[in-house]
């Protein structure tokens, strides 16, 4: 027995495919016939292809693998960016002597801690001077 399928798939802008095929094999494989020719059509354009394998989907097989979406350029509104917050680098001073809230007995100069120590050193028991002072 012969059997007969014809299709028409429907596309944009009134055009249309139409595939029919005959033969006298299992029907099953006349149905899968029919799809592996519209697999073929319509792939140089992404919509065309999308409509064919929507219709193979719907009509023919059930279970076929969706085509790839189709690639729309991601467009991020300008408005809902958020501002990069600005990160701010600490860097430590390590050259910066340590204030010591000691000051010169003399010259009232901010001692540091090494001129605490010196003053300690050379004159113990003593107002703590600068190294200036110290020498005099
Ligand atoms: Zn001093």
């Amino acid at each position: 027995m012969k059997i007969k399928i014809g299709v028409t798939v429907n596309l944009a802008n009134y055009e249309n495919i139409h595939v029919e095929i005959e033969g006298d094999e299992r029907e099953d494989d006349l149905i899968m016939r029919l799809d592996q020719i519209l697999a073929k059509l319509g792939r140089g354009n992404a919509d065309t292809a999308a409509r064919v394998d929507a219709y193979r989907r719907r009509v023919l097989v059930p279970n076929a693998p969706l085509p790839p979406p189709p690639r729309d350029p991601v467009v991020v509104p300008v408005e809902n960016l958020e501002p990069i917050p600005e990160v701010q680098v600490q860097t430590p001073t390590p050259t910066a002597p340590r204030a010591t809230g000691t000051s010169c007995e003399i010259c009232g100069k901010e001692l540091s801690s090494t001129e605490v120590k010196f003053s300690e050193l050379f004159s113990p028991g003593r107002a703590p001077r600068c190294s200036k002072c110290l020498k005099k």
